[in-house]
């Protein structure tokens, strides 16, 4: 009870100061449960995205980790774009640097760099495109028969190549949360729970998206679940999204495919620091502008498709 009361003196203290500041509260889905119900829009990456270049507002409080306060920043740059912990990284995106990548294409002359949105603003600024895990088949798709280099996401861009019957380069990045869940976890619970259907992330191996039903991004996650006939679904993705689909399916049970599946970063964000972001103005994410203008053709690209 003492933590729901300071949670509501948190809440109240957040949505006044908001109001104060015209501020726009993005969230993503695998925040912790009190800080998405204090989103103005809870998304994964893509609707984010959307929603960052839709809201023009002057201030954009962002829940995520830090390249995609930087994509708000490239989408909203006449919007104050803030970090609540700028702390908050993605050890994939960490996993390639711009110098990597411009090494790479020259040893690959003529390759086109799909890039998923898990990266740098400036590695984006070297890539052809961006895309999200809810898109990256419809983005590779888009480019025809061209030789791809896909970064930052192996297994994502391995997913892509077996959906497409089709060969890239993958840049062997990886996300330190997703590779924690295993095959067996799924099978283990399909065991526990006879009947149940598993929904997984292709940001998993590709022997976990092997043993799934559905290999979805957060949001392909949320969509499935609304219509399912099955009454129980495995999780296999970080596991603050159970948060959302519970809320919004009631009467459906949902189960992690493994408790193990939880990314430190996404939960430095508490709503200690989204109130003293709000009160200090503080993390700005500023992307600097001749990057963002190189960077804003690869995610315009991605957006128009
Ligand atoms: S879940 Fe993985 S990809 Fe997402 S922010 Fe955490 S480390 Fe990065």
């Amino acid at each position: 009870m003492p933590n729901q009361n300071k949670n509501s003196e948190l809440v109240e203290k957040i949505l006044s100061l908001k109001e104060k500041r015209k501020a726009v509260i993005l969230t993503h889905n695998y925040q912790r449960p009190e800080v998405q119900d204090i989103g103005d829009f809870v998304g994964d990456s893509l609707e984010l995205s959307r929603k960052a270049a839709e809201v023009n507002a002057p201030v954009i409080v962002f829940c995520g980790v830090h390249f995609m306060a930087e994509t708000a920043s490239i989408l909203s740059p006449d919007s104050v774009v803030l970090l609540p912990d700028v702390e908050s990284g993605c050890p994939m995106a960490d996993m390639i640097t711009v110098e990597q990548l411009i090494a790479k294409k020259k040893e690959l002359p003529g390759v086109r760099v799909v890039c998923y949105v898990n990266s740098s603003a400036a590695v984006k600024a070297e890539s052809d495109i961006c895309c999200t895990s809810a898109n990256a088949v419809n983005v590779v798709r888009s480019m025809g028969e061209s030789k791809i280099l896909f970064i930052p996401d192996q297994y994502l861009g391995y997913y892509v190549t077996t959906r497409l019957r089709r060969d890239m380069y993958l840049w062997p990045g990886f996300c330190p949360t997703h590779v924690k869940i295993q095959a067996q976890d799924i099978i283990d619970q399909k065991k526990r729970y006879p009947g149940a259907v598993a929904l997984a992330h292709p940001e998993c191996r590709p022997e976990v998206t092997a043993v799934a039903d559905e290999v979805l991004s957060t949001g392909g996650m949320l969509r499935y679940a609304r219509t399912a006939q099955a009454e129980v679904m495995i999780i296999a993705t970080e596991t603050g999204i159970l948060h959302r689909l519970k809320k919004e399916n009631f009467g459906k049970t949902f189960v992690p495919a493994t408790a193990k599946a939880v990314c430190p970063n996404m939960k430095r964000i508490t709503l200690e620091k989204v109130l003293w972001a709000l009160e200090e103005m503080k993390t700005e994410v500023k992307v600097p502008i001749d990057v963002r203008k190189r960077a804003i053709s690869a995610v315009d690209r991605m957006l128009s498709l």
